[in-house]
């Protein structure tokens, strides 16, 4: 981990003594905490919300609170912030080296096959919609593909010691979103 950074998503992070902790990033001073010691445990915090519902979308802004995760190591950190986001790291390490990770969304909706294939049909302004409904409201990546040459909507910029999420394609929320669209479009072509 480059150093200097402690924030990634909804999780703030550090060490202290021999031990790396990390939580979510509204817990900073709240007592009282469950604490956790495997990083393998961040699998099941980050499968469901303060209700108990089941996360489909692991970088949807409701990563449950109340938790401290403290490990041995920093393989065990990177571990853990793998589980409750996977592939940041991974992307983030990528972007640092300059490496493309994305593609136009047309070349992703283009490569789909069974069902999805479909999703090759949705138009520009459907895609910058679900990109709207899904993604702006409802997911904390910063998206890199591009619509007609542009992301869908801005990057922004982020806090001083925060590790960026990124979106380097379409996932299969978007594709499903995609794939319902073109559906009801030819179910009523009217509308
Ligand atoms: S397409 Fe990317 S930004 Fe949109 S919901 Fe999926 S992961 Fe989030």
């Amino acid at each position: 981990m480059e150093e200097g950074f402690c924030k990634l998503g909804q999780l703030e992070f550090g060490v202290s003594g021999e031990k790396f902790w990390v939580r979510h990033v509204d817990d900073a001073g709240v007592d009282g905490l469950e604490i956790f010691s495997n990083s393998h445990d961040a699998i099941a915090i980050a499968a469901t919300d303060a209700h108990g519902n089941f996360r489909p979308l692991k970088t949807a802004p409701n990563l449950r609170r109340g938790w401290e995760l403290a490990v041995c190591g920093l393989g065990e950190l990177r571990l853990a912030l793998d589980f409750l986001y996977p592939a940041a790291l991974g992307n983030w390490r990528a972007a640092l080296r300059g490496e493309n990770l994305s593609h136009s969304l047309a070349e992703t909706l283009g490569r789909q096959t069974g069902m999805y294939r479909i999703t090759a049909k949705l138009d520009s302004a459907e895609a910058l919609g679900i990109a709207k409904s899904l993604c702006s409201a409802g997911c904390l990546r910063r998206i890199l593909w591009t619509v007609d040459g542009t992301p869908p909507r801005s990057t922004g910029i982020c806090e001083a010691g925060e590790i960026p999420l990124l979106c380097t394609d379409a996932c299969s929320l978007f594709l499903g979103e995609a794939r319902r669209t073109v559906k009801s479009r030819a179910v009523n072509p009217a509308g």
